[in-house]
């Protein structure tokens, strides 16, 4: 059984993300919490129970978490449900193994060895663009889990997807009874029932087809994911 915190860095970014969303490619702190995110959904555990974290949170990106902490002491207990129906979803039960990590969870991001990191190739006296790695010069290696690794963005680090993906990207996994959600994408539902005792409660609406993030309570800490929009 993975533990909270192997969960937590299932949701860390990879380091090539921008440099503002840096503080996404490890854990954070915020109002007393140390917090994983990768933008789509956060996990939370009190500071105190939580390995030293050194990142702080710009303080001009606190409003959200301190309102998903509000509503979320705000949600009565008998609002919570159980991840086994989202679990037990058509989408879920079938699985193959992921094609970008093929199969292993990780990736770790290396130069590109056919255009030796240039991101283009010399062909003749003109120069082409490299397809292998996309001009970007680096590529993503399938890895085990190293402490260089960062998981997969397909299957967040489990190796195993959902045959059935929307634009070859999301899964999306509907809330039973709630029509003004389009849903959250399947990957953090098999993420999040992992969580110990992991409950959901439905997200605010927004307006007819718009709602807020969908919370998530378990034994050690709480947290949030984003819904897919329509
Ligand atoms: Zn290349
Ligand atoms: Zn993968």
């Amino acid at each position: 059984m993975p533990t909270v915190l192997d969960l937590m860095r299932r949701l860390h970014c990879s380091p090539d993300t921008p440099s503002a969303r840096q503080f996404l490619c490890a854990n954070f702190r915020a109002q007393g919490f140390v917090i994983a995110s990768d933008g789509g959904a956060m996990i939370a555990i009190p500071e105190e129970t939580a390995p030293t974290c050194d990142i702080a949170l710009p303080s001009n990106k606190h409003s959200f978490i301190e309102s998903q902490r509000t509503q979320f002491v705000a949600t009565p207990n008998d609002r919570w449900h159980p991840f086994d129906v989202l679990l037990s979803h058509p989408k879920l039960q079938s699985l193959e193994s992921c094609k970008l990590c093929k199969g292993k969870g990780w990736l770790v991001i290396r130069k590109c060895k056919k255009c030796k990191g240039q991101g283009e190739l010399k062909r003749g006296k003109r120069f082409h663009p490299c397809s292998k790695c996309e001009e970007t010069g680096t590529v993503y290696c399938p890895t085990s889990c190293t402490d260089d690794a960062h998981a997969c963005d397909i299957c967040q680090g489990d190796g195993q997807k959902p045959k059935k993906v929307y634009h070859g990207r999301y899964c999306n996994i509907p809330l039973p009874g709630i029509d003004y959600c389009h849903g959250i994408d399947g990957k953090y539902v098999r993420l999040f029932a992992q969580l110990p005792n992991a409950r959901w409660s439905a997200p605010q609406r927004l307006s007819e087809t718009d709602c807020g993030a969908i919370l998530v309570r378990f034994d050690s800490g709480w947290g949030a994911i984003m819904p897919l929009r329509g």
